[in-house]
């Protein structure tokens, strides 16, 4: 654990290996249908706008590493909109047809609705929009639902924790009280950013009595707008101090919700969902389980995050990434600025070359979970 004041995290730029991309001379040009060496195509491109957050969860970004002292990105260093517009022109055209922006607080960076804007303008190959959703912790969502609808997002999810204030107050870790949360939830239905998807990550001992009630206030009020998620607290990053015992398994979470409302288990709604699906036997909508620590979903990953400064990051929990801001800011060797079709040839061969599977190797105990190289944080890579 660090103690306050004596950490000694190096500086963010120089935080996590990445290599600038290797970019073929002749490569084909984008088709939509690209795999990597498990077959796997490249469909969701997750981006963090920003590495700051104004919680303090400990299970994410604990006050006592993320103090005044820390040092987050200079904003020199992030991609700005028109940076992250053109790598996600690129990504769609090697078939993403998802985008989510995240963080951190995705809502914290200025004006995010004009990248939302020129998100919602890109069209995949066949001339469809994007799938474009955010996902935040509310707190500034009432403020922002409205300007972010009228930009074109299509949906937000919501983390929260708990629906008890002084439970969620210690999770947040910055006394945030739950009402606003609930506040933003219901502006961002008001304007039609709905279905909400609401994700709670469950710790065994801080707020696993919070899942009943939790199940309770959606069913009852949102039966029809929102689908509360569970998540397994996971062993992301280096700083959260992952304890397997803290882990709560979905199918605990199952059990206890099923004995009080009776559940069925519905089928998955698209290839590569995260979360298994479940319905409420008397009709009061449906829940979802992110069980990433005790069934491993890598088998259908087609997931590629962009951290806040432009690396490309191909898990969950790679420790490192490839610098495609490189190729941005860079020159090629002739002084020229590098092509969006090299941009596509680089980020290509990539993917064709990705392994990852963190999480199917950590149930069968083959990595280290605890120390070993440096896992990036998901503030910086997204969530
Ligand atoms: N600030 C935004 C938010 O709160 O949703 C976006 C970023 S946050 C990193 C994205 C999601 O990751 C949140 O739902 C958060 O609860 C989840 N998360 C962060 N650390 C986690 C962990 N160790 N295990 C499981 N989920 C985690």
């Amino acid at each position: 654990m660090h103690a306050m004041g004596d950490n000694v995290i190096p500086l963010a730029d120089l935080r996590y290996a990445a290599p600038v991309p290797h970019v073929p001379a002749a490569a084909p040009a984008p088709t939509g249908l690209l795999s990597d060496t498990r077959g796997r195509p490249l469909r969701d491109l997750r981006i963090s706008v920003t590495d700051r957050c104004n919680f303090r969860c400990s299970y994410c970004m604990p006050k006592e590493v993320f103090d005044k002292q820390y040092q987050f990105l200079p904003h020199s260093s992030l991609l700005s909109f028109e940076e992250i517009t053109r790598l996600s022109a690129v990504f769609v055209r090697h078939g993403v047809q998802k985008l989510r922006l995240t963080g951190g607080e995705p809502l914290l960076r200025k004006n995010i609705e004009r990248l939302v804007e020129q998100l919602a303008a890109l069209r995949t190959p066949d001339g469809a929009p994007l799938d474009l959703t955010l996902t935040t912790n509310g707190s500034l969502l009432e403020r922002k639902a409205r300007a972010l609808a009228d930009a074109g997002l299509k949906r937000v999810t919501v983390s929260l924790d708990a629906l008890d204030d002084a439970i969620f107050r210690r999770m947040n870790d910055v006394d945030f009280p739950v009402a606003d949360v609930l506040r933003g939830i219901d502006a961002a239905l008001r304007v039609g950013l709905a279905p909400i998807k609401v994700n709670m990550v469950v710790k065994r001992g801080t707020n696993d009595q919070e899942i009943v009630p939790m199940a309770r206030f959606f069913r009852d009020r949102y039966a029809d707008t929102v689908v509360l998620r569970f998540i397994e607290f996971m062993d992301v990053g280096a700083t959260n101090g992952w304890r397997m015992d803290e882990v709560l398994p979905s199918a605990e979470v199952v059990a206890r919700i099923g004995q009080v409302f009776p559940l069925e288990p519905l089928d998955p709604s698209a290839h590569g969902e995260t979360a298994e699906r479940w319905r409420y036997r008397d009709g009061g909508g449906e829940i979802g389980m992110i069980s990433s620590v005790t069934q491993a979903f890598c088998r259908d990953c087609n997931r590629a995050r962009l951290s806040t400064e432009g690396k490309l990051f191909l898990c969950l929990f790679a420790s490192r990434g490839h610098d495609l801001r490189a190729l941005l800011r860079q020159p090629r060797p002739d002084g020229q600025a590098w092509s969006d079709d090299q941009i596509a040839a680089a980020i290509g061969h990539i993917w064709s070359g990705r392994d990852d599977r963190y999480s199917e190797l950590r149930g069968a105990m083959k990595v280290d979970t605890g120390s070993g190289e440096r896992r990036v944080e998901m503030h910086y890579i997204g969530g």
